[in-house]
């Protein structure tokens, strides 16, 4: 289930052993004393291996304290190791005679030393490490006129300081033969992830230590954010940071960067005396779907200042180039892995300023430069016409001179270069959107007069013939969401999520539908849903995106209710938070933040999805018409874009912050079954959710900062980001859960008890939550009334033997339900 390439929480447990004493061949060269203690038996397995069972039974006799010392064993670095001892241990009720002495236990210790020469010490310099005693994890075996119970015990002990430890087990009178000590360490194996190298790992010396590694980048990439990951005391990897991308010209194949091959045919076409016509083969091995090809070209020897052109054509003409003049051209193909590298350089000329007055080769130069200065004092003196001030003639002269330098400034898609210039360097024409470097901001499709323009501006266009459609798994509100796979050109089939335009739509609804991808085709980022396409040339129309197994994350939680560590948890808002902070960067509101519009995969990594328009908001079940027109899912919005629709980045904060209660409370519904009315009131008279059950009071605070009425209180999300991680970082923070008593009291506050009319008796109420199983116990201890029934707490259910952390937190979630309905509000701020 957890094992796979993807992104965040992987389980490969790895534990390596330090000693298994059924794998040693020859003597263990363990030592009992007093010698007429443990005795080894000397029995053989069916391949005439020893089997270093040591054996004591002296259950009749008076004070026993027999040891057995084991021989030096090196830690290898480990600070924590596990010792797991198999046994049996007689009953000593099967013992009538020796009733009155048998024991039923046996201790363990251990001493550490550097070296071998630390055995002969004193029995009270030994360290106890437990007592060890027979439970139910047995399994039983046949020994003909008699079963025995074979069981296991693992222990645990750190940190160990020196290089190496002795293990000794001691009898005091008990009959016990000890089959097998296996003695290891964990620690998380060596892997590459977000194509960063992760070096085999030593787990941590506490047990619930999580150590920070960081990964070094795999060949041919390069560190986008620090790739971190964390080694846990269980030896599993969890929650990932950061990731190392391809460099330009490689692409991202099989946790590998392998570079998609350079276009390596160009043949010249028709050449003017300004112009070159290019034509060239796609690349031999072009790994993927080519998106586009970059043409750089510059005037030979003159590579300092130099164009580039961009087109989704083998074919071009840079013109605006001067005659007679040699330009050495390089090109170079994209796909979604990103840029190949540049081809050879190619070098072609144009033609002379008049081939026919220019028999006598001689005089090229003359003709060039006497046309050179006519042009320029030609533009000087339109310059000077046009305009009526000296800083003007100026300002004609750079830009009819930009004009022939940069031609291709002009150009649909292109952005020009020239290291002169620098503000030029900086400029990057899209479509009639500039943009500086490293800003990139989130364009709204509305801002496109044809929609379909706007959908291949971000959206790459699939073959339907690519796409095999597999089963429903679920439905949008324009047709049925399926999973199936996709196959690309060159590279391997991958499973994908496909969303489908049913038949019948109006232009609206075609427009709306591929407004997502629109949307989602700007991003890029591990934890927002990821687009590989459109199906718009074929119908049904279609939109391709990643598959996400475990699909969305409110179903996804109430399935696996209790099943996830707190690590885990805050691991999944991490990438939430993470994904968020990558929006707001980009400048998107996302305005209908649930955990109903978070995708979930195999290896637990969120993923924020659900991207509209207008439409987000229609077709979510949970939004609501407001009265000022709009439709709102009022549970998860922040207050001032309830009442006057002022959505921002902040009420996506507090949107979070109902997401973190929703994660830490497996899927529970925000205010129960509250009317949207009453949300609205209570939150508007300063009530909060209470906390979730065993919530980390770290991560309520959180929530209730995210719940702050000013916005401008609220954190943002690169600070709730580095929050969780600091968290993740140190995990005992996240010990300290909110208080169980402080949070029923909380909400017990000025209302009166529990059941007044809601059930008539304590097994309808047992009944109607699933529970009855559990009605007999309540009566019988003395838990027959509702208003009983409203005392109990966690601590009660446990004694009544409510042992199933499921079934307290259904219990204790019901009683809570009841509870705030009836105060009408929630945690006071
Ligand atoms: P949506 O229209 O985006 O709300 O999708 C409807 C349902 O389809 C979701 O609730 C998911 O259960 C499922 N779904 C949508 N996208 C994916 C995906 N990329 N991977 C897996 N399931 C998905």
């Amino acid at each position: 289930f957890f094992l796979s390439q993807e992104n965040t929480i992987f389980f490969l447990l790895f534990s390596v052993n330090l000693l298994d004493s059924r794998t040693v061949m020859g003597d263990l060269g363990w030592i009992a004393y007093p010698k007429n203690g443990w005795e080894e038996i000397g029995e053989v397995d069916e391949n005439y291996a020893p089997i270093h069972t040591y054996q004591v039974c002296k259950v009749m006799e008076q004070n026993q304290n027999n040891w057995l010392l084991t021989s030096w064993i090196s830690n290898e670095g480990a600070s924590r190791i596990f010792i797991e001892l198999k046994f049996t241990l007689r009953d000593c009720n099967s013992l009538p005679g020796g009733l009155g002495t048998c024991k039923e236990t046996f201790n363990m210790y251990y001493f550490e030393s550097d070296d071998e020469d630390g055995r002969n010490i004193k029995e009270n310099q030994y360290i106890k490490i437990d007592t060890i005693a027979a439970d139910e994890s047995f399994t039983e075996l046949d020994l003909g006129d008699r079963v025995m119970k074979l069981n296991t015990e693992v222990r645990d002990v750190g940190p160990l300081t020196k290089k190496g430890f002795y293990l000794a087990f001691q009898d005091v009178g008990a009959c016990i033969a000890l089959v097998s000590v296996r003695v290891y360490y964990k620690k998380c194996p060596s892997v590459i992830r977000n194509l960063a190298r992760f070096p085999d790992t030593i787990t941590g010396a506490d047990s619930s230590q999580l150590l920070e590694v960081s990964g070094v980048c795999i060949n041919h990439s390069v560190t986008e954010e620090a790739p971190k990951m964390h080694c846990s005391a269980e030896g599993e990897w969890l929650v990932p940071i950061g990731k190392c991308l391809c460099k330009a010209g490689y692409e991202e194949k099989n946790n590998t960067c392998q570079a998609p091959s350079p276009v390596s045919t160009v043949k010249k076409g028709k050449i003017t005396k300004n112009s070159i016509s290019l034509s060239w083969q796609e690349p031999d091995r072009p790994n993927g779907i080519i998106l586009e090809y970059e043409i750089k070209y510059f005037e030979k020897d003159q590579e300092t200042s130099y164009t580039i052109i961009k087109s989704k054509e083998t074919a071009i003409t840079a013109d605006g180039l001067k005659p007679g003049s040699a330009y050495v051209f390089q090109i170079r193909a994209r796909t979604a892995a990103g840029y190949g590298g540049f081809s050879r350089r190619f070098e072609f000329e144009t033609s002379p300023v008049s081939v026919a007055a220019s028999s006598d080769q001689s005089q090229i130069p003359i003709i060039v430069v006497s046309v050179t200065v006519g042009v320029i004092l030609l533009a000087v003196v339109i310059g000077f016409l046009l305009s009526g001030s000296c800083c003007d003639h100026g300002c004609g002269w750079a830009s009819s001179l930009r004009a022939v330098a940069y031609p291709s400034l002009t150009w649909r898609c292109g952005y020009s270069k020239a290291k002169q210039d620098p503000e030029e360097e900086k400029m990057h024409f899209h479509n009639g959107h500039i943009k500086l470097p490293g800003v990139r901001t989130y364009v709204d499709p509305h801002t496109y007069e044809d929609p379909n323009q706007a959908v291949h501006e971000f959206a790459k266009e699939i073959e339907a013939s690519c796409i095999t459609i597999e089963r429903v798994i679920g439905a949008g509100e324009f047709g049925e969401v399926c999973s199936g796979r996709l196959k690309l050109q060159g590279k391997r089939e991958f499973p994908v999520a496909i969303k489908t335009l049913k038949v019948g739509y109006t232009e609206k609804q075609r427009r709306d539908f591929l407004g997502e991808a629109s949307i989602m085709g700007q991003f890029d980022h591990p934890n927002i849903i990821h687009l590989e396409g459109v199906v718009t040339k074929s119908k049904p129309v279609m939109i391709v995106t990643e598959y996400m197994e475990n699909g969305s994350l409110d179903t996804f939680l109430k399935k696996n209710d209790g099943q996830f560590t707190v690590i885990q948890l805050v691991g999944m808002l991490r990438g939430i938070a993470s994904g968020m902070k990558y929006l707001s960067d980009m400048g998107y509101v996302h305005r209908d933040l649930a955990a109903r519009n978070i995708l979930i995969n195999s290896n637990l990594v969120c993923k924020v999805s659900d991207f509209g328009l207008s439409r987000v908001l229609e077709d979510d079940p949970e939004a609501a018409y407001t009265t000022r027109g709009g439709k709102i899912p009022i549970r998860w919005t922040a207050p001032e874009a309830i009442a006057f629709r002022k959505f921002t980045s902040a009420s996506d904060v507090w949107s979070y912050g109902i997401v973190m209660w929703e994660v830490m409370s497996y899927g529970e519904r925000p205010y129960w079954e509250m009317t949207n009315q009453d949300v609205i009131k209570a939150v508007e008279e300063g009530y909060r959710l209470p906390s979730p059950m065993d919530c980390p009071a770290a991560l309520y605070q959180l929530m209730l900062d995210c719940w702050q009425k000013d916005r401008n209180s609220r954190p943002k999300f690169d600070e709730i980001v580095s929050m969780l991680d600091k968290l993740i970082r140190n995990p005992s923070s996240l010990k300290t859960l909110v208080n169980a008593s402080s949070r029923v009291s909380n909400l017990l506050v000025e209302h009166s008890p529990v059941g007044s009319g809601a059930y008539r008796s304590v097994g309808e109420w047992l009944e109607a939550i699933k529970m009855g199983r559990y009605t007999e116990i309540f009566m019988e201890n003395g838990y027959s009334s509702m208003d009983a029934v409203a005392q109990v707490t966690l601590e009660d259910l446990r004694r009544l033997g409510v042992t199933l952390v499921g079934h307290q937190k259904k219990i204790m979630n019901s009683l809570q339900e009841m509870k705030v309905q009836l105060v009408n509000g929630m945690v006071p701020l």
